[in-house]
This record gives C-alpha cells, sequence and structure tokens, in this order.
C-alpha cells in the first residue's frame, strides 16, 4: 500500500538506530554503556505515585474534560503565578498528553500549508517533523559554537517573512543545556514583535538549571510577549515522570480553545490517573525535584571536567537540561573517521558506548551524552572514550 505524502515523508529518528545497535549488543551479552537517555534515572517521586493509587481507588478512571482536569489546571495555574508571576486563566490552558503532544497540537492549529516556523538549530529532532507533519516548512537558522549555540535577534529578521508563522525557543535547550539570558530574551522578543511571530517557548527543562544561570520565561518579559507566547511545559523532566505523559500549554485563548477542540477528536484526554499524580506533582513537596537538581549538577560537574581532559573533544559547559554537547570533529578525524557519525559507530562498537551523533540535532560536528545515569557509569564511559582515542591515534 502506498503512504500518504505526509508519513512517507517523515525522517525517522537518527537516535533509533544507535540506540537500536545498542540494544542488540546489550541482548549478546555485551556490557553496553548507553549515553543517550533523554529522560531521569530516578524513579517518580512516591507521594505521586500514591496519589495516582489513590484516585484508582476512588473511581477517578473516567473521561476527563479533553482540556484536562481542572483542580490540574489550578495546580499550573498556581505554579505559573509562583514560578514567573504569570496569570493565565483556566481557557489559557491545556493538558495534553506530554509536552511532546502539546507541541504536535499547536503546530496542527496554527499552521496552514506553507507556512513557516524559524527553527533554531541544534534543534530537538521533533520540532522540524511537527512543523512538516502540519504542513509548515521548518527554517533553520544555526546558533553557532561560538555563540554559545544560542540565535541572534539579526538571524530572526533575516529568516523572517510574510509566511513566517512562529519561532520555537527551547531554553534550556536539548541538547546544549543553554539557556537564554532575560536581556538576550528581551531582545529576541523585540525582534518578534516587529515581525508579527508567535513564540512556541518550550520551556521543559526549566527545573534543571545550575550554576549562576537562572531561568525566565519570555512570556514573563511583558504583557505584550505573553499575548504572542504559548509556553510549552510537563512534568516528565521536573519531577521525572516521563512515562506518565504530562505536558501542558499556556497561551492565547483562541489557540488554546482550537486545541482543545482537536484533542477532543485525538486523544479525548490525558490518562485520567496520571492527572491526579500531576496534580500532586504540583500541590506536594518540590523537595525530590530539587534533590534531582542537586545530583545532576553534581554530575554535570564531575563528567564535563573528565570530558574536557579527552583530546579531540570541546564542550561548552552547560547551564541547564542534562546533556552535554561536545564537538567531537576533531576526535574523528584523529581516529580516521570520516565523520562524526561513522566516530560514534565504532565507538559502540570497540568499546560499547553509545552517545547519540548531533546530525539528528542538525549539528553533524557534535555528540550529545546524557548524564541522566550513575555517574560509576559515567566516569566508565569516559575512560572508555579516551581509550578509545589512545588506541586509535
Ligand atoms: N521538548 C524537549 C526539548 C524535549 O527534550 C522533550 C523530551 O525529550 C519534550 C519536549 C517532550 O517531553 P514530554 O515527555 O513531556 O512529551
Amino acid at each position: 500500500m502506498k503512504l500518504a505524502k505526509r508519513a512517507a515523508s517523515l525522517t525517522p529518528s537518527t537516535t533509533l538506530a544507535i540506540t537500536a545497535k545498542a540494544k542488540e549488543l546489550k541482548a549478546a551479552g555485551h556490557d553496553v554503556i548507553g549515553l543517550g537517555a533523554g529522560e531521569p534515572d530516578y524513579n517518580t517521586p512516591e507521594a505521586i505515585i500514591k496519589a495516582a493509587e489513590a484516585s484508582m481507588e476512588k473511581g477517578y478512571t473516567k473521561y476527563t474534560p479533553s482540556g484536562g482536569l481542572k483542580e490540574l489546571k489550578d495546580a499550573i495555574i498556581d505554579k505559573f503565578k509562583e514560578d514567573q508571576g504569570l496569570s493565565y486563566t483556566p481557557a489559557e490552558v491545556i493538558v495534553c498528553t506530554g509536552a511532546k503532544h502539546a507541541l504536535y497540537t499547536l503546530f496542527q492549529v496554527i499552521l496552514d500549508e506553507g507556512d513557516e516556523v524559524i527553527v533554531p538549530s541544534p534543534y530537538w529532532v521533533s520540532y522540524p517533523e511537527q512543523v512538516k507533519l502540519a504542513g509548515g516548512k521548518p527554517v533553520i537558522i544555526e546558533g553557532s559554537e561560538e555563540k554559545q549555540f544560542k540565535i541572534t535577534p539579526e538571524q530572526i529578521a533575516h529568516a523572517a517573512n510574510d509566511r513566517t508563522k512562529a519561532l520555537i525557543l527551547n531554553s534550556p535547550s536539548n541538547p546544549t543545556g543553554m539557556i537564554y539570558t532575560e536581556e538576550e530574551l528581551i531582545a529576541i522578543g523585540e525582534t518578534c514583535i516587529k515581525h508579527d511571530l508567535l513564540i512556541v517557548s518550550d520551556e521543559i527543562y526549566e527545573k534543571l538549571v545550575y550554576g549562576e544561570a537562572k531561568h525566565f520565561s519570555i512570556a514573563q518579559l511583558s504583557a505584550e510577549l505573553k499575548e504572542r507566547t504559548v509556553v510549552i511545559n510537563g512534568v516528565s523532566k521536573s519531577h521525572s515522570m516521563t512515562g506518565w505523559r504530562i505536558g501542558y500549554a499556556a497561551g492565547p485563548k483562541e489557540i488554546i480553545s482550537a486545541m482543545t477542540n482537536l484533542a477532543s477528536h485525538s486523544t479525548s484526554n490525558p490518562a485520567s490517573m496520571a492527572q491526579y499524580g500531576a496534580i500532586e506533582a504540583y500541590r506536594g513537596s518540590q523537595e525530590p525535584v530539587e534533590d534531582m537538581r542537586k545530583s545532576f549538577e553534581n554530575r554535570l560537574d564531575q563528567t564535563h571536567a573528565l570530558l574536557e581532559k579527552i583530546p579531540g573533544f570541546r564542550c561548552i559547559k552547560p547551564q541547564g537540561a542534562f546533556y552535554l554537547f561536545a564537538n567531537a570533529s576533531e576526535a574523528a578525524r584523529a581516529t580516521g573517521h570520516e565523520s562524526v557519525d561513522a566516530f560514534v559507530e565504532a565507538l559502540l562498537s570497540e568499546e560499547k558506548v553509545a552517545l547519540v551523533p548531533g546530525s539528528g540535532f542538525g549539528s553533524p560536528d557534535h555528540v550529545r551524552l546524557s548524564y541522566a545515569t550513575s555517574q560509576d557509569q559515567l566516569t566508565e564511559a569516559l575512560a572508555r572514550i579516551s581509550r578509545y582515542m589512545e588506541n586509535h591515534q
């Protein structure tokens, strides 16, 4: 059977090939260390699990409103108020089946065929695909290493035209871990106002911020910016709830209402018990969130220091999320590989360490290492990478 054009043109995830090979090696009894994880390695805090269990015991196992339970929307609204001083009404919030689904639903309701969306690279792999699935055209602008992978207002102005609908911002960023400062966001915001762009602000890593860095939502910087921003967030990364599939969008009422209509015909609602768990995530103690953040920061410090010592790797120290995004072009060249992709494959075959090649993020000179795994594993993985470098020069 012939597939629809939109399915046929979907690019398969480049991370999948390496993950599949890592699994294959593991199944064959090899001691593989996977540094590809996009999720915290901690279990969901106990109180959240208990709250979800209690909801099921009480019989809250039925459909909920399509846009999410009122109690959960209220908890999200209070969180926005407390963290960013932002005020939303329930009609300006939709709870979705993960932040990924919130983004998917958003692009479906804002894009017409041929509308353009500016996507800064390195980008999270799903942005360009989701834009294309909605009939839109991703326009990539490059966040260079010299500028800490951040894009500038000039680049946005240069890319914007009559068809440009939106800009995607992801701070803290996956894969780079970079965070835009308040001043940078103000300057970007001014350009978006000038070119009448909607800002899609993906803040899923908001709680994972290290050192002196501080997270700002572009929506909190002025009423004018709030009006043209849809904030995307969720509990996956902050509360180690990736499997629960709860994310949300907050923004202008007309957009949220269209998203809610679409959700009513696609998912009906996110799983009821997961929504009760998410209420506890926001209403309960935030201590586990801070504990996880601290432990990620320790790993970041240790792992970054170790990586810096390996010749051929160059890595700006990230300020957030749980990834190191290192330039490995020199390491690939020094060990006789044509590309970083080939280097990553060889590292997996020979040393059984799985990194994610940067090509999938629009940055083929880089590799992404997730430090969402134990320090012992991280230390061992870096020792293996060092050994590979020594053996092949
Ligand atoms: N946005 C970014 C930048 C991510 O890295 C991820 C997950 O990897 C998501 C969104 C999706 O998160 P969720 O689990 O809520 O769908």
